[in-house]
């Protein structure tokens, strides 16, 4: 039809807009249920998005509807878009744009399919971070950026099983390497002067507030807070400290020693094991006592000039008249003085002191040494001789007398063959080798050539199965043709019957 057609959009509680239009687009939707109200969750799409948009998009804006409203507050708005443009990811209210797309034979590698499902996430989420919870962009990325990758990570986490999150760094490389680093920003920098925004912005934030939520906190306590930090805020203008502050008084614990490491600073986490010392009480039993001291000092290797005097004639081999008592007496040999002496001393012990001596446990003072300046919670595993394990969590304020070093007292049952810090990963210590007691070899490579790069399975997998094909069909020609001639063979030589 000719002539005009008006199209009158409205939204209420949005700061900004934008729209999208195509005669190409594909089309789909599914509502997702808020406390009994629907939100319509939908996709637009061409030809050359398929086959990977029809299977994830709209699945990808309604489970980040359904999880961040579970940390946050219930979408708000009637709907949630995600649209495929050639845009590298970018947000606004109700709607967002996503560029990842299939090959032209419909095949995508791994890296395409997890990396359309992340930034549909991210996009999506910046629906609370910062169209809701109003945020200024443009002092302070993290705030947005940061908050939004940190949710973008829960929602992840809960599409499938160990789903390969790119925002929560890898152990080697990557944000890792770059805390090592010496030139480095605080994620508090102005966002016009911020530099390694995928860094400061996206992934350091992440790590912090996982961090916080999984080793400080605690999941119910940081859930609590970071609801009531976003549920405060909403369709405010929260600065930072408004962040910091409502994380403190909602959990009811002082953090500003993680703002100042982690937001402020440009610290970062390496924690070493120097050392470990055992205490044990002095019984005066000289059958314990001296037998140990006995034991220890016959385990002494003999020293070089002893080992090599040893074949040297001696006077007193020569004149066996020149031995005496000394010759033969061991210092370290019980005497009846020594059984007499610990009989009277035992008399002499109160009840307390009584107690002691017969004390099972084990003392060690483990000398911790912080070589990275942030202070963090250290948790150590002690391997008992046995092969049992225990772990010991302490808190960062063990380090408020001297953030440089501590040492701490573990009290055990057993005896500790050796330990651990942070075994299961979750400080984001960027030198793991020193974090055992005793240590393990460093192991190095030498690298031939060049990695090669990670390609695309699924088009290996369908030129493989298209080679296969290729290859049976050859083999039903050559088949067919040596059939025909054997036939031909056949009549040929029929006929010479
Ligand atoms: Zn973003």
């Amino acid at each position: 039809a000719k002539g005009k057609k008006t199209w009158i959009y409205k939204a209420d509680n949005v700061r900004d807009f934008a729209f999208a239009s195509s005669r190409k687009f594909l089309w789909d939707a599914m509502g997702v249920d808020l406390n009994g109200r629907k939100v319509m969750c939908m996709s637009y799409w061409p030809k050359e998005g398929e086959p990977l948009w029809s299977r994830y998009s709209t699945h990808a804006v309604a489970h980040s509807v359904d999880v961040y409203s579970k940390f946050t507050f219930d979408y708000p708005y009637p709907v949630a878009i995600s649209v495929n443009a050639p845009i590298g990811g970018m947000e606004y209210p109700m709607i967002c744009w996503q560029r990842p797309r299939p090959e032209k034979d419909g095949t995508y590698s791994k890296r395409t399919k997890y990396g359309l499902i992340s930034v549909i996430i991210h996009e999506v989420g910046h629906n609370w971070f910062p169209m809701i919870v109003n945020s200024d962009e443009r002092q302070w990325m993290w705030m947005d950026e940061g908050l939004d990758s940190f949710v973008q990570f829960l929602t992840e986490q809960e599409w499938e099983e160990d789903y390969p999150s790119r925002i929560m760094p890898e152990r080697e490389g990557g944000l890792l390497g770059y805390l090592k680093q010496e030139n480095k920003m605080p994620i508090m920098t102005g966002a016009d002067s911020l530099q390694s925004t995928g860094y400061n912005a996206y992934t350091k934030p992440t790590l912090a507030l996982n961090i916080l939520r999984e080793s400080v906190l605690g999941r119910e306590q940081f859930d609590y807070a970071f609801k009531q930090y976003a549920q405060r805020w909403m369709f405010k203008r929260p600065t930072p400290a408004d962040f910091f502050r409502t994380m403190e008084d909602a959990s009811g614990q002082d953090l500003d020693w993680f703002w100042r490491g982690w937001f402020y600073g440009t610290d970062h986490t390496d924690i070493s094991i120097e050392n470990i010392h055992r205490y044990s009480v002095d019984t005066r039993d000289p059958y314990k006592e001296k037998t140990s001291k006995k034991n220890k000092r016959d385990d002494e290797p003999k020293r070089l000039f002893q080992n090599r005097n040893k074949s040297l004639p001696k006077r007193v081999d020569s004149f066996p008249e020149l031995k005496d008592f000394y010759n033969e007496f061991d210092e370290l040999e019980i005497t009846d003085k020594d059984r007499e002496a610990y009989e009277k001393m035992l008399k002499g012990l109160s009840d307390k002191e009584k107690a002691l001596l017969e004390e099972k446990r084990h003392f060690y003072k483990i000398d911790l040494k912080n070589n990275g300046g942030l202070v963090m919670p250290v948790v150590i595993k002690a391997t008992f001789e046995d092969d049992t394990t225990q772990e010991f969590r302490l808190p960062a304020q063990i380090w408020r007398r001297s953030p440089e070093a501590v040492s701490k007292m573990l009290v055990t049952e057993k005896k500790i063959a050796k330990l651990e810090i942070d075994p299961n990963r979750e400080t984001a210590d960027v030198d793991i080798e020193n974090n055992f007691y005793p240590r393990r070899i460093r192991e190095h490579q030498f690298r031939l050539s060049k990695p090669s790069k990670s390609g695309n399975p699924l088009r290996d997998k369908k030129k493989a199965a298209e080679k296969s094909k290729r290859d049976e069909e050859k083999r039903k020609q050559a088949e067919e043709k040596k059939k025909a001639e054997s036939e031909k063979k056949k009549t040929e030589e029929k006929k010479k019957d």
